[in-house]
């Protein structure tokens, strides 16, 4: 606490220091620059020049006048004045300008006042804003000895529902919810799981697009735990100093290890658990520490013991694989947009605070608000109620959410891929195309799920392919029929709009990846056979390829990769057309499904056959 002090002696100094110029120059030099031209004097001498008309303008301050008189180089005058009524009429006599400035006397405390102690007071007083600041960075808080509170953590720390969140208030993803709920079960009654011999997951990554509910979902599980719940953001590791936030994580794990059973939550654990740079000169030294501190620490504590770690990130793609094997992060908890049903309970969930009136079609909001996210349908819920207020209206109506569609929507509407009529329906037969061209050949993934919401990663839709049993070979045949798969979508296009759009983007850049690997890597064409022509670098850190081959072979393989992907687009636009009527039916009903799962896509498309060999 003393030391808090010790600043302040040499800024008291400095203080002075500046005080005493400040009055020096007041005296001296000031008055020395703006007396040198005027001359003083007497009021008969001034009369007398009025009398010759010698004086031009005339500035009456106070009871000094401030005269010049007619000549080539017009000399400043000054006198002063007793009280003489007949001034003004000499001066009109004399047809000299004049003129009166208002000055009010001041009172000498409070000139003093200004000119001195203000802004004393407000150097001082940023001298103090200034240190106090100083102190806050470098760890300390106001106050607090700034170097004993380095490297402390500043967790949050909730015990029992201090969120007042609990599962009720998140909707829709409850796939997530039911994965959380076993955690949250777990730490409730331990000795449930330890009969059977079941070890809780250390750790749970929350992954999904921004506005999704991540944050809310780990806010819930502290309404719900009835246990300490830590929550600390990635951001709040990275420090000033190296090896502040390494320290930051040891403090974290040793609270926790006191209050366990508990949760500590990591909110956009991607700002520290980027991927470490395979190159090594990274220069960021200390959020690999940090990294590392916490790989060492999940390690380092016993599950059994009941701490449960939650992390959100969107951005899993960059994540240092490291944090995700098992026995640390090795739960995925997948938090994605929400479908037609789940932003109808969103949108319910809300509305649940303000007034609505009876007229609501909370299906209809769904629909319209296609590809928005909770975050987004919540905005909405409140703009609606913003909008009811400024028409003086006690209860939300109808139009007010509808007309909030379109200010939150339309507003960003590009960056968050709500889709026109048209396009939902192009999205549509791009999707059915990668669908039917997958069933269609042998070997290749059963397709699961087609869906048209888009996705922030860029995609306006997807088609999930799983395969039954988990696989670590891929032959060359399935390869193929991959990237076949990959231009269904443009093919569908092409064959019914008779016109490409940019939708197909990632899928080229799919396809060409796995077509030149096949190459380069996986030793599949004939023209090279098994040799290796691009070698991955380092590929447990990142996986960039490097080519080792020379320019004419690179020239080669770049031939070869075009004729691979056009062999595969040729056999994908032969399934398509044979097949054009599915295409048609299928995509009608993906386009009002928004979602549909594997079994409705192949129950569509047997039926569809049957009627075929029927007629
Ligand atoms: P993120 O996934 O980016 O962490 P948040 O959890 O911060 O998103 O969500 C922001 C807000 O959006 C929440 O506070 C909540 O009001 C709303 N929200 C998002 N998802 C849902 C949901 N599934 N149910 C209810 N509200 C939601
Ligand atoms: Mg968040
Ligand atoms: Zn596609």
């Amino acid at each position: 606490m003393k030391q808090v002090e010790k600043p302040k002696k040499p800024l008291i100094i400095y203080y002075l220091i500046a005080f005493i110029v400040l009055i020096l120059l007041n005296w001296f030099v000031f008055p020395m620059f703006m007396g040198s031209n005027v001359r003083e004097v007497d009021y008969g001498t001034f009369l007398n020049m009025i009398e010759e008309r010698q004086v031009s303008k005339v500035q009456l301050e106070g009871d000094t006048i401030y005269f010049m008189d007619k000549s080539e180089e017009p000399q400043q005058y000054e006198t002063t004045t007793f009280d003489d009524p007949e001034l003004v009429n000499r001066l009109e006599d004399a047809g000299c300008e004049f003129g009166r400035v208002a000055q009010e006397q001041m009172n000498p405390i409070l000139s003093m006042l200004i000119s001195i102690v203000i802004p004393v007071l407000i150097f001082w007083g940023l001298g103090q804003l200034l240190t106090k600041q100083m102190m806050k960075k470098m760890g300390g808080g106001a106050g607090g000895n700034p170097f004993m509170q380095f490297g402390k953590s500043n967790a949050k720390v909730y015990v029992e529902s201090t969120t007042g969140i609990t599962f009720n208030d998140v909707a829709g993803e409850d796939e997530a919810k039911e994965l959380l709920t076993e955690i949250v079960d777990f730490l409730h009654n331990p000795g449930k799981y330890q009969e059977i011999g079941a070890v809780c997951p250390k750790g749970a990554l929350l992954v999904g697009p921004p506005g999704t509910g991540k944050t809310l979902l780990a806010k819930a599980v502290a309404g719900e735990a009835e246990v300490p719940f830590f929550s600390i953001s990635g951001s709040e590791f990275v420090e000033m100093f190296v090896g502040m936030g390494a320290s930051k994580v040891r403090d974290l794990f040793k609270q926790t290890n006191e209050k366990a059973p508990c949760i500590v939550f990591i909110d956009e654990i991607d700002t520290i658990g980027k991927k470490r740079d395979s190159q090594g000169f990274s220069g960021n030294d200390e959020r690999e520490q940090t990294l590392n501190q916490l790989l060492t620490e999940m390690d380092g504590f016993d599950a059994s013991k009941g701490v449960v770690i939650l992390a959100a990130t969107n951005r899993p793609d960059s994540l240092d694989p490291a944090l995700l094997r098992p026995g640390r992060f090795d739960r995925r908890i997948p938090v994605e947009l929400p479908d037609l049903k789940g932003r109808e309970e969103i949108l319910k969930v809300h509305a649940r605070k303000v007034k609505l009136s009876d007229n609501v079609d909370f299906n209809a909001i769904a629909r319209a608000a296609s590809g928005a996210s909770g975050a987004e349908l919540a905005n909405m819920v409140n703009e609606a109620a913003l909008r009811a207020v400024r028409d003086n209206r006690k209860y939300v109506t109808q139009e007010d959410l509808e007309e909030s569609i379109e200010v939150v929507i339309a507003g960003y509407q590009k960056k968050n891929k709500v889709l026109s009529t048209k396009e939902k329906l192009i999205v549509s037969y791009h999707e059915i195309g990668h669908a039917l061209v997958a069933a269609l050949q042998t070997n290749s993934a059963p397709v699961t799920k087609i869906t048209i919401i888009p996705r922030t990663s860029g995609a306006l839709g997807y088609t999930m392919q799983v395969d039954e049993e988990e696989r670590n070979l891929m032959s060359r045949e399935e390869i193929e029929n991959k990237i076949a798969t990959l231009t269904g979508g443009r093919c569908a296009e092409e064959l019914i709009f008779d016109s490409v759009t940019t939708g197909a983007s990632n899928d080229i850049e799919q396809a060409t990846k796995l077509a030149r690997a096949m190459i380069t890597r996986f030793g599949m064409s004939d023209r090279f056979g098994m040799v290796a022509l691009e070698t991955q670098v380092n590929p447990y850190l990142g996986g960039d390829s490097s080519l080792s081959c020379s320019p004419e072979t690179a020239s080669t393989i770049d031939d070869m990769v075009v004729d691979t992907v056009k062999q595969a687009y040729d056999k994908a636009m032969n399934l398509l057309r044979e097949n054009k009527g599915k295409l048609h039916e299928l995509a009608k009903y993906l386009y009002e499904k928004e979602t549909i799962t594997g079994e409705e896509f192949m129950s569509i498309l047997n039926k569809k056959e049957d009627t075929e060999e029927k007629n």
